[in-house]
C-alpha cells in the first residue's frame, strides 16, 4: 500500500504552512516513511517518564515533547504505532484535542495534536502495546541466568514510534532526558548517560545532551552487570557472560583511540557495549554511547570483533552525520563499513583487513545477483527509492558493501592522505546534522575532486546505477588466495578433506572455504564434517555457512543442530538464508515450519516479520 493514500492532510499542511518569505534553512527533504509535519513544527527535546511492567509487557507513562513552531502551525503531527493515547496536555496543563489517523500496517498512525502558535511543549500520556514492534520482552527462561525477565528495544528503521510518540524520521534530531522505573533487582540502560550499577529502588534517570534521531532511541532492562575495558569504554552483560565478553572485547579501547586518530574526536563521551540475549535480531545496533550487540560475536577467539569496530564507527557515520531519509541509508552504512575496514587494518594489520574486504566483495556479488534475479535491480543502486515500502525491506548489503567499495574507489583515486583529510572535515563540518546523497556528492565535488578525478570515479554509475561498476577495485588477499587454491583442488576431487592443510586457519579462512565449495554430495558432506567438526562449531558465522550446505545437500545428520541453532539464535542475518533454503522443498519446508512454531516466540518482530513471509 502506498502511504500517500493515507495522509493527504499531512502533505497539504506541509505546503500550506510555509509562507513565501520564510527562512527555509531548517527544511528537510520529504520523508515518505513519516507522517510528521517536521518542516512546520519540529521536536527539539523529549522528556520520557515510563514504568516498565513485566507482568503485562508494556511501558506506561508520558513523554513531554518540546517543539519549535516554524510556521505558526496549529497542529503537531507525530508518528505512532499501536500506542494507546490517554490524554495530551499543553504546557499550562490544559487538555488539548488529538486524533489518531488511519492505521497502516507498516507506518502506524499519525497522531495529530492541536497546538497554539505559542505552544512550546505538549505532554502525551500513553501506554505501549504488548506487541509493540520495537520491544522484545523475554521470559526468564529466554535469558542466560534464567531468573529474571528481560526487555530490549530495536528502533531502527521506523519502530521508535511503537514505544515513543515522536517524529520518527532520521532527519529530525532532538535531545532527551528520561526516568525509567523497573523492578529493583534489574538495571535499565538507554542510549544516554548510564549507571554502572543497580539502583536500590529500580528507578533510573538518563540524559542525552547531544541531538539524536529517533531510530537511536534505545532501552534495555535486565539483570546486567558492568565491567570496564578502558579509559572510556566498558561492557554490560548478564553476570554469567560478563567475563567472557570482557575477554573477547579487549581491543575496544584501542579501537576508539584508532578511530579518533582517523576521523577526529569521539563526540559521545563514553563508548559501552551491552551484550544482549541471543534473540537480538541484528549483529549490533549503534545506539549512541551504548551499542546493543548479539552474543553471537562472543566466539571465544576474538574473531568476530569487527562488528564492534563497525558499531563504533557509526559514532561518526550515522550517529553524528545522519542519513536524512532511508533512501540515503548508504551514507550511514557505506561509510561505516569503510571506516570499520580502516580501524581493523590499524589494529590487526593489512592481511586481516584484506580478508574482511574480500569476504565483503563475495557477499556483495551474491546480493547483487540475487536482487537482479528477483527483478529488483533498482535495489542495487546506492541511492534507493523506498517510497511506500517498509524501509527495512529494501536495506540490503548493497548500502553497506557497494557503499564501502565506492569510498575505497574514491580513496584510490585521490590518495589516502587527501581522502582522510576530506573525511575528517566532512564529519566536523556536518556533525549533528542530517546529510543526503545530493549534498554529499556536492561536498565531494566542491571540497575534494577535480573534474578528472570525478570522471575516474564515475560517481553517477556508483550512486544512481545498478550493480557493481566496472572500475571497482578487485580485492586481493594472499591469505584467502591460499584457500582458493585448496578449494579448487577439493572441488575437482584432486584431494580429500583429510589432506587439507588447515594450519593457521581463522574464522575468515573457514568462511571463505565454505563459501567456495561446489558440487558437494553426501560422501563429501560426511567427510568434511568428520574432519572439521562443522556441525558442532560454536562459531555462529561458520555454523550458518555450513548449515546452508547441509540444507542444499540434505545432510540430515546436522538437522538436530540446525534446529537448535534456529531456536537459540534470533539474528536475522542467519535466519533468513537458512529458512529460505529450507522453504525450497516441501519436505524441508514442513520441517522448518515445525521448528519455527517453537522458535518464533523467541524472535524479535524484525526477524519474525521477515521469516513469516519466507515460510508463508
Ligand atoms: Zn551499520
Amino acid at each position: 500500500m502506498n502511504k500517500y493514500f493515507l495522509i493527504p492532510s499531512v502533505i497539504v499542511f506541509t505546503f500550506l504552512g510555509c509562507s513565501k518569505n520564510q527562512d527555509k534553512s531548517h527544511f528537510l527533504s520529504n520523508d515518505s516513511h513519516s507522517y510528521a509535519n517536521f518542516n512546520d513544527v519540529r521536536i527539539s527535546h523529549l522528556n520520557l517518564d515510563l514504568t516498565v511492567d513485566f507482568q503485562q509487557n508494556i511501558l506506561d507513562g508520558k513523554v513531554d515533547i518540546s517543539i519549535i513552531n516554524y510556521t505558526n502551525a496549529k497542529q503537531l503531527i507525530l508518528d505512532s504505532k499501536d500506542l494507546t493515547i490517554h490524554k495530551v496536555l499543553l504546557e499550562d496543563s490544559t487538555k488539548t484535542p488529538f486524533t489518531l489517523g488511519d492505521h497502516s500496517e507498516t507506518f502506524g498512525q499519525p497522531l495529530v495534536v492541536d497546538i497554539k502558535p505559542t505552544t512550546k511543549m505538549v505532554s502525551v500520556y500513553y501506554t505501549t502495546s504488548p506487541d509493540a514492534e520495537a520491544l522484545q520482552w523475554l521470559t526468564p527462561e529466554q535469558t542466560l541466568g534464567k531468573k529474571y525477565p528481560f526487555l530490549f528495544s530495536q528502533s531502527q528503521a521506523i519502530l521508535a514510534r511503537s514505544w515513543v510518540p515522536c517524529q520518527d524520521g532520521p532527519g529530525v534530531k532532538f535531545t532527551y532526558d528520561a526516568t525509567i522505573k523497573t523492578d529493583s533487582n534489574l538495571i535499565a540502560l538507554m542510549s544516554a548517560e548510564n549507571s554502572t550499577s543497580k539502583s536500590d529502588n529500580g528507578a533510573y534517570t538518563f540524559k542525552m545532551n547531544q541531538p539524536i534521531s529517533s531510530y537511536l532511541l534505545a532501552l534495555t532492562v535486565g539483570d546486567l552487570e558492568f565491567a570496564s575495558t578502558g579509559r572510556n569504554s566498558g561492557v554490560y552483560a548478564e553476570p554469567a557472560m560478563l567475563e567472557k565478553s570482557v575477554w573477547e572485547l579487549n581491543t575496544m579501547q584501542s579501537m576508539i583511540d584508532s578511530a579518533e586518530q582517523l576521523y577526529g574526536p569521539y563526540a559521545w563521551d563514553r563508548y559501552d557495549v551491552v551484550i544482549l540475549p541471543p534473540s537480538f535480531p541484528f549483529g549490533g545496533m549503534e545506539n549512541p554511547r551504548l551499542t546493543f550487540a548479539t552474543p553471537t560475536i562472543i566466539a571465544g577467539d576474538r574473531s568476530l570483533v569487527a562488528l564492534i569496530a563497525h558499531e563504533l564507527a557509526h559514532s561518526w557515520s550515522g550517529n553524528l552525520v545522519t542519513n536524512e531519509t532511508w533512501n540515503d541509508f548508504w551514507l550511514n552504512e557505506g561509510f561505516t563499513v569503510y571506516f570499520e575496514q580502516r580501524i581493523m587494518e590499524k589494529i590487526f594489520g593489512k592481511p586481516y583487513e584484506e580478508m574482511l574486504t574480500k569476504l565483503g566483495m563475495g557477499e556483495l556479488e551474491a546480493t547483487i545477483e540475487k536482487l537482479q534475479n528477483e527483478g529488483n535491480s533498482d535495489d542495487t543502486h546506492l541511492y534507493l527509492d523506498l517510497d511506500g515500502r517498509n524501509p527495512d525491506d529494501g536495506l540490503t548489503d548493497v548500502a553497506y558493501e557497494k557503499g564501502r567499495f565506492f569510498l575505497q574507489k574514491a580513496e584510490s583515486v585521490v590518495g589516502r592522505k587527501r581522502f582522510d583529510s576530506f573525511l575528517k572535515n566532512y564529519f566536523t563540518d556536518n556533525k549533528f546534522k542530517p546529510m543526503n546523497t545530493e549534498r554529499f556528492i556536492a561536498e565531494l565535488n566542491n571540497h575534494l575532486l577535480s573534474p578528472e578525478e570525478e570522471q575516474a570515479i564515475n560517481i553517477y554509475a556508483w550512486v544512481y546505477g545498478p550493480g557493481l561498476p566496472d572500475n571497482a577495485l578487485v580485492p586481493y588477499s594472499e591469505e584467502l588466495d591460499r584457500v582458493e587454491g585448496v578449494i579448487a583442488e577439493y572441488n575437482n576431487n584432486r584431494i580429500k578433506a583429510k589432506d587439507i592443510d588447515i594450519t593457521g586457519y581463522t574464522t575468515h579462512h573457514w568462511l571463505y572455504f565454505l563459501r567456495g565449495l561446489k558440487g558437494l554430495d553426501s560422501t563429501k558432506m560426511l567427510e568434511l564434517d568428520q574432519n572439521f567438526k562443522f556441525t558442532q562449531t560454536g562459531n555462529s558465522e561458520i555454523a550458518c555457512d555450513w548449515f546452508k550446505h547441509c540444507i542444499d545437500n540434505q545432510y540430515e545428520t546436522a538437522f538436530p543442530a540446525l534446529s537448535d541453532f534456529l531456536t537459540k539464535v534470533g539474528r536475522r542475518k542467519f535466519l533468513t538464508p537458512l529458512y529460505s533454503r529450507l522453504a525450497k522443498t516441501p519436505k524441508n519446508k514442513a520441517w522448518a515450519k515445525e521448528v519455527y512454531q517453537i522458535a518464533r516466540k523467541g524472535y524479535h518482530s524484525v526477524s519474525y516479520n521477515t521469516i513469516d513471509e519466507v515460510l508463508k
